[in-house]
């Protein structure tokens, strides 16, 4: 085995000798990576999101069965961290690592040291340094939450297989470069929902959700528990909510806008819930990430599947089945004119407050149809009685009142934009999902605000050509639309960008039934807004991205992660120097794409011009481009006709009769 190593030290040697070039280009790679001008490595740092500052230097560490963890003396927090590195090197590598407090430490030679009672007041809570030295790493921070990024960004430095859980008896250099890492998040919350009512997903998917969540430093999980089509968490008070509501009539065989609705007598058998004994261990599991659950219970729309169960809730007080799919507009809501409606809430709340340590609670406020309010004799009576303009005044009173609730028991609002509607409660946090414009609104009233629009944080929204996609929802949200996500509007002044506290990634489940459809929708958006939340904009740069990315796709893989590669479509530009030469640039999002194109009209194939850099033009041309694999084109050809004037690129001069 030892000669084994040996020769493929001496066969990596040889190499490094015979090719200077690559190496010329490997190095250029890695200056690009890095802000430090002295770099001579030939790693490649592929750490995403983007760490703020990095400085690469010769020489590396080299973990063995001798390395060991040394944790901050006396720190509990430190040795849980300790434990957790451990086990992920462990699992790969059969070295049994171990961890021990650095005052029982004979030596402080080949180690890995985890410490957060650093003070640098710019590092904040989750900032970290990383510093590896050939003979010791050291990970540094103000408070645990920066170990443990730290820890994401060395694992990260190690060879992709530091993911398996099992070694496959291949030799491996651990090796990890000699380097300096200063790093922390631009936004405070770096958010992923997942709306586990439209379709529930089990215990062990959220928990793999919440690693990958926190393998790029992602710190909130928004669960979206309750909605029309099912309830999801246990509450002991009413168990009616998990034995009646948590359940629908299988329709899964059908489109979900077409389903047909239950009908009498026919037995409900599609969904599930989480006990509060499960919900306690995902917290958990959470925590130990530094995730934090956000847990949302809708109210007063979405709210549908309460009526299974407790018709007496509802304007109507009429008993429904709980929808199997769509059903809009949905005009069933909480009667807001009802005491009981309030007493009922303020139970479930009380419970679901004790399950959560979060700070907050989310209450929906969503797409709440007046209709019922409308005619029905309470709500009008409460309207009256309160001295509320109308219907949506009274939808103000509800969230208000339901604001106060929660204040009792030290927690605070969140909401979806449409609680502006009627007037903010006083200390509501507000989830901006129509534009940002509600978020700009909010924030210009002194509100905090999380960023989650549609047209960049919708990932259950198409990522590439519907035609060769799984049906989704509509829309089309891009991999590089995400990336190009700005979560604070420059309209806000300084101290209103200060209420911008970050960003969410949403999958809402109409279209997604499957955990392995969640991973594919939500992986890699989720990792581009991961960038997008941590790293300085300057920082930011979509062709380092991609190249990053593609050297993660082997770590998804092994990780068992069923990503999607991007959109294969061939964007095709043109610019115009100011010679009037029109130059043609082909892109893909994919990293390093073979695209082959033509300028006569015809279809491309493998045999036609393989695209490597801009081409020139000088006449009006169709440009025809594919993406192709392996030999293959993949999905379209791309076409688009670009004209050439004699005006292109000069200064005109418009003349005019007079
Ligand atoms: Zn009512």
């Amino acid at each position: 085995m030892l000669r084994q190593k040996i020769k493929y030290k001496q066969m990596k040697n040889s190499i490094k000798t015979i090719n200077i070039i690559s190496i010329a280009i490997i190095v250029a790679i890695v200056s690009f990576f890095s802000s430090c001008n002295n770099s001579r490595k030939i790693h490649q740092i592929s750490i995403i999101p983007r760490p703020e500052r990095i400085s690469i230097w010769d020489g590396n560490f080299e973990l063995s069965s001798k390395t060991r963890i040394l944790t901050e003396s006396g720190s509990v927090e430190m040795q849980k961290l300790g434990k957790y590195l451990a086990k992920i090197i462990n699992n790969a590598t059969a070295f049994n690592i171990r961890v021990s407090d650095i005052s029982e430490a004979k030596s402080i030679d080949n180690v890995i040291i985890l410490s957060s009672n650093f003070s640098d007041e710019k590092l904040g809570d989750e900032g970290y340094k990383l510093q590896v030295d050939p003979t010791k790493i050291t990970i540094q921070s103000n408070e645990p939450a920066g170990v443990f990024y730290g820890i994401q960004s060395l694992l990260q430095l190690v060879p992709n297989k530091i993911l398996c859980k099992k070694i496959d008896g291949q030799e491996i250099d651990w090796e990890i470069p000699c380097l300096y890492i200063y790093d922390k998040p631009q936004y405070s919350y770096r958010g992923m929902h997942l709306d586990v009512s439209r379709h529930f997903f089990p215990k062990e998917f959220i928990k793999k959700f919440i690693d990958l969540m926190a393998m790029y430093k992602m710190n909130v999980f928004h669960w979206h528990l309750t909605d029309d089509n099912g309830w999801r968490i246990e509450i002991k008070k009413y168990p009616e909510l998990t034995d009646i509501c948590a359940w629908r009539v299988d329709r899964e065989d059908q489109p979900w806008k077409n389903r047909e609705q239950a009908k009498p007598g026919e037995k409900a058998t599609y969904g599930g819930f989480y006990t509060q004994e499960e919900i306690k261990e995902i917290v958990e599991y959470a925590r130990e990430r530094n995730i934090e659950i956000i847990p949302e219970i809708e109210m007063p729309g979405h709210s549908s599947e309460i009526f299974a169960a407790f018709p007496e809730l509802s304007c109507r007080g009429k008993k429904l089945e709980v929808q199997t799919g769509s059903l809009w507009p949905n005009i069933d809501v909480f009667c807001a004119g009802n005491e009981k409606t309030f007493e009922f809430l303020e139970n479930v709340l009380s419970e679901v407050a004790e399950l959560f340590p979060s700070d907050y609670i989310h209450i929906g406020g969503d797409e709440t149809d007046k209709t019922r309010w409308k005619s029905c004799k309470k709500c009008q009576k409460r309207i009256k009685d309160e001295g509320l303009k109308d219907e949506e005044e009274l939808q103000s009173y509800f969230i208000k009142r339901i604001e106060k609730f929660l204040d009792s028991k030290d927690k605070k609002l969140i909401g979806w934009d449409e609680i502006l509607e009627g007037g903010l409660a006083p200390e509501a946090t507000v989830m901006s999902w129509h534009g940002v414009d509600g978020g700009i609104e909010a924030a210009q009233q002194g509100h905090d605000v999380i960023m989650t629009p549609t047209s960049h944080c919708y990932f259950d929204y198409y990522q590439a050509d519907p035609d060769f996609q799984p049906l989704a929802i509509g829309g089309f949200t891009t991999l590089k639309k995400v990336y190009s996500f700005n979560p604070t509007p420059p309209v806000l002044n300084d101290e209103e960008k200060k209420h911008i506290l970050g960003a969410q990634g949403n999958i809402w489940t109409e279209y997604i039934s499957t955990p392995e459809h969640a991973e594919y929708m939500s992986v890699p958006r989720m990792i581009a807004l991961s960038e997008v939340v941590w790293t300085p904009k300057k920082r930011q740069n979509w062709n380092s991205f991609i190249k990053r990315l593609n050297d993660h796709y082997q770590r998804l893989e092994i990780l068992d992660v069923n990503y999607c590669e991007g959109s294969y479509k061939i964007d095709i530009t043109s610019k115009t120097d100011t010679a009037g030469k029109v130059s043609v640039c082909l892109e893909s999002e994919i990293y390093n794409p073979e695209i082959h194109y033509t300028i006569d009209g015809s279809d491309p194939d493998i045999n036609s011009p393989l695209y490597s850099k801009d081409f020139e033009i000088d006449k009006e041309t169709i440009i025809k481009a594919g993406f192709f694999k392996d030999g293959n084109l993949i999905e379209k050809i791309s076409e688009k006709s670009i004209s050439v004037h004699k005006g292109l690129g000069k200064n005109l001069k418009v003349l005019r009769k007079l």
